[in-house]
């Protein structure tokens, strides 16, 4: 399978999970020119299609556009991709447990092992300390720069009342963080509410996050979620041709 197919398969896999819904986005750097990165059309995640996949300069600029629609947050990819040059996978979403904390003080906490790299830091982007008056959205390369330098070299940046970023040197670590990102953040908030105000929590330690953190590739999550996607498409293309009477259409 080549690259933009499983660029497909990620933003399937990223909408199964409810990290992103009819927003949201992924992409990947590309394997042929690192100064290039490739992206989904503005389209519903759920929707995308190889077709629907467009090639971007670093500037985010688009390449091969034709008529489709880029969207308007595609400097959160570009400017991540110079600030980090061994990330390979960005993902922004919208992630519904994440959000509560960007918002509040409390900072997000390694509170399992699958989520260990929550303890390598997640910042919070507060964007008006670049700019008042925005609607919150990162729709210039000053803005997606600004974020950057917030992630800094974490894993993952929270952005405040509005989402977060998660990064990763492959697909499966990108995608495998932001799933559990969003699943620390409900568990923090019920580990919390149990331990009541003032009560203690145990979350991961340094060490143990150092023990687990840096080995975490999510390799055998993204093949389960990657052959329940592809079962999906084949089911889709069965109905399709129930339907018409006709042969199922070729997505790869
Ligand atoms: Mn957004």
């Amino acid at each position: 399978m080549s690259l933009i197919q499983d660029l497909v398969i990620a933003y399937r896999v990223l909408a199964e999970h409810g990290v992103i819904d009819a927003y949201g986005h992924v992409s990947v750097r590309s394997d042929r020119d690192p100064s290039r990165y490739l992206l989904a059309r503005h389209i519903a995640p759920e929707f995308v299609r190889e077709s629907d996949i467009i090639e971007y300069d670093l500037d985010s600029n688009p390449l091969d556009a034709g008529d489709r629609l880029s969207v308007r947050e595609r400097y959160i990819h570009g400017e991540i991709y110079k600030s980090r040059p061994e990330v390979m996978c960005v993902v922004h979403n919208h992630s519904p447990s994440v959000i509560p904390f960007s918002t509040t003080r409390e900072p997000m906490r390694p509170i399992f092992h699958m989520s260990a790299f929550v303890g390598q830091g997640v910042p919070n982007f507060e964007i008006r300390d670049a700019q008042t008056g925005t609607d919150l959205l990162v729709k210039t390369p000053y803005l997606g720069a600004a974020l950057a330098k917030t992630l800094g070299g974490h894993p993952a940046a929270l952005m405040r009342g509005h989402g977060c970023v998660t990064v990763g040197e492959t697909i499966a670590r990108a995608v495998g963080r932001s799933i559990y990102l969003e699943s620390n953040a409900r568990m923090q908030l019920q580990a919390m509410l149990i331990a009541g105000p003032g009560g203690k929590v145990d979350f991961m330690h340094d060490d143990e996050v150092a023990a687990s953190a840096p080995r975490q590739e999510y390799d055998r999550g993204w093949h389960l979620w990657r052959t329940r996607v592809l079962a999906r498409m084949a089911q889709e293309d069965n109905a399709l041709l129930d339907e018409a009477g006709g042969p199922p259409p070729q997505h790869f």
